[in-house]
């Protein structure tokens, strides 16, 4: 099925239904989808053909919602890029995509123009009038044709997003995201992530649309639920609590930073949560000290998700009936896991020549089923490499335990190996984020001249405390290994983070490794 048919099967029915709702703008189901249809004739118009591809390049707002179903419904493949990237990076990707048209909003007019000689082979950019003779009105794009298209006829593994990912080396890399994936994807969220979520739920986007928040649109639009979407450009953590107890929002998105950034706020305790009946994690590792806060602070809302952009929203989901601090160690243990399996998703754990290995044994996860990605857009060697004898290998490490649960311990390229043993940084993370000084940590592998690589934990702190190296190494043995604990720390304000809020590790490393071959590739 045509993932775009979610609108307009849920404009049938619920035609008033609130879709869309961005600081006092709303729009019904039956509006939004005659503005998406209204588009996707727009595009026709523009030439665009089903299998052409269309970037979307917006700050979180309406038209981003209208302009990937728009291209749904038109069979085009949508690719919305992440505003925070460098221009360089928004002319790589629209140019590897191949786009014909790109709409933008109009905060971006001027990067377009300063990039436009880069991009030779787009047609036509879409944005508002006035910023330039060449671009082309969106409303007028919009307003050209009738409001009513017949969506697309297109086969199940047609690309519907090509979502591109920073990947782990060189330039980015498209994941094709067919509409098999995304309606797996739509599919598994009201089967494992949200059962019972219905066109009374309200859904809060507080992250990129073009990312984690821009997937639960989709099973959102499905059911006719409503879509908040914040017109505020970063993560506002009072914001945020504020529209939760306006909107009476139920569901949302959140990175761990952001979650952290919610419950480090006094305005936690000022603004009605209740209303959240899920708050979904995932994306990076959350500390479980982290978690434990969270849930006492936010109450019985969390649920955790483990996926990449290959594998779109979830490989693996740690449920709300888990996230329950009774005491029992067996369940307490499960708060450090991302879960099980989804329903219908396979997962299992190899070696580097990819046998199987056994339950408790740490190896690549890969993974098997409707939602794993058809390939990279352009890229025979990489989509070879990653989805070798019809597995996804997702380059992450962990184990499975007898009851099933996956342990995710870090990207294999940031294990550490000191003296040849693997050394997994999440566990000292695990350990050195109980301190009641530090606020944030990362553990990296740095040169060692007899080891090959040593540990070191690169650390924020709590405004006002303090703590030093030699206390928290000490705290360290107490609790891990002693070939475990760091040998140095680094005290930081601030830990760097990507767009998404994920910590860059690769960043802190290069720091330590320029000029050095690290043993870990
Ligand atoms: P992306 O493709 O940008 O969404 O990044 C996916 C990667 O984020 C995964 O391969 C993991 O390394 C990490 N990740 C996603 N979810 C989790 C999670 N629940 N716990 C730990 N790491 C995660």
């Amino acid at each position: 099925m045509n993932i775009g048919k979610l609108l307009t099967k849920s404009a049938r029915t619920f035609p008033e239904n609130l879709a869309i709702a961005y600081g006092s703008r709303e729009l019904t189901y039956a509006e939004f989808n005659a503005r998406a249809n209204r588009l996707a004739n727009g595009l026709r118009g523009l030439g665009v053909q089903q299998g052409d591809n269309v970037a979307v390049l917006m700050y979180n707002c309406p038209e981003m919602l209208e302009s990937m179903f728009a291209c749904f419904k038109a069979g085009c493949g949508t690719i919305p890029i992440n505003f925070r990237l460098h221009p360089r990076e928004f002319a790589f990707i629209i140019n590897h995509s191949e786009a014909k048209v790109v709409i933008i909003s109009p905060e971006f007019n001027e990067v377009l123009v300063d990039i436009r000689d880069d991009i030779p082979q787009v047609s036509y950019i879409v944005s508002e009038a006035e910023a330039q003779e060449s671009f082309l009105d969106y409303d007028a794009v919009l307003s050209a044709e009738s409001d009513r298209f017949e969506d697309a006829d297109i086969a199940p593994d047609d690309v519907a997003w090509l979502f591109y990912t920073s990947g782990t080396t060189g330039q980015p890399k498209g994941a094709m995201l067919t509409h098999r994936n995304l309606l797996a994807m739509t599919m598994n969220f009201y089967a494992d992530m949200c059962p019972g979520f219905g066109p009374n739920d309200v859904a809060l986007h507080a992250a990129p649309l073009s990312h984690g928040s821009g997937c639960y649109a989709i099973p959102t639009i499905g059911k006719a639920a409503a879509n908040v979407i914040l017109d505020t450009k970063s993560f506002e953590p009072e914001q945020v609590l504020k529209t939760i107890e306006a909107r009476r929002v139920t569901t949302m998105f959140a990175a761990p930073t952001m979650i952290k950034l919610l419950i480090d706020n006094p305005a936690v305790d000022l603004y009605d949560h209740s209303s959240l009946k899920s708050l979904n994690y995932g994306g990076a590792p959350m500390l479980v000290e982290d978690l434990m806060e969270a849930m006492a602070k936010l109450g019985p809302c969390l649920v955790q998700l483990y996926g990449q952009a290959e594998s779109p929203m979830t490989i693996t989901y740690l449920s709300h009936d888990d996230h329950v601090l009774n005491g029992d160690p067996a369940q307490m243990k499960r708060l450090a896991s991302a879960g099980i399996p989804r329903t219908d998703v396979e997962v299992k754990i190899v070696d580097t020549d990819d046998n199987e290995l056994p339950l408790g044994e740490m190896g690549e996860i890969v993974t098997r089923s409707d939602l794993v990605m058809r390939g990279y857009w352009r890229d025979p060697e990489a989509t070879a490499e990653t989805l070798r004898n019809g597995w996804l290998h997702t380059g992450d490490m962990g184990y499975i335990d007898e009851s099933g649960y996956l342990f995710l311990m870090d990207r294999s390229k940031d294990l550490i190996i000191s003296g040849g043993e693997n050394i997994y940084p999440r566990e000292i993370e695990e350990v050195i984020v109980q301190h009641p000084a530090v606020r944030e940590v990362a553990v990296i592998g740095v040169p060692d001249p007899v080891w090959g690589e040593s540990i070191t934990a690169v650390v924020s702190l709590v405004a006002e405390k303090e703590v030093t190296e030699t206390e928290l190494i000490d705290f360290c043995t107490e609790h891990i290994a002693r070939y475990k604990r760091p040998k140095s720390i680094d005290f930081v304000e601030e830990l760097p983070k990507n767009n998404y809020g994920k910590i860059l590790k690769r960043e802190l490393r290069d720091k330590y490794w320029r000029g050095k071959t690290s043993q870990v590739i």
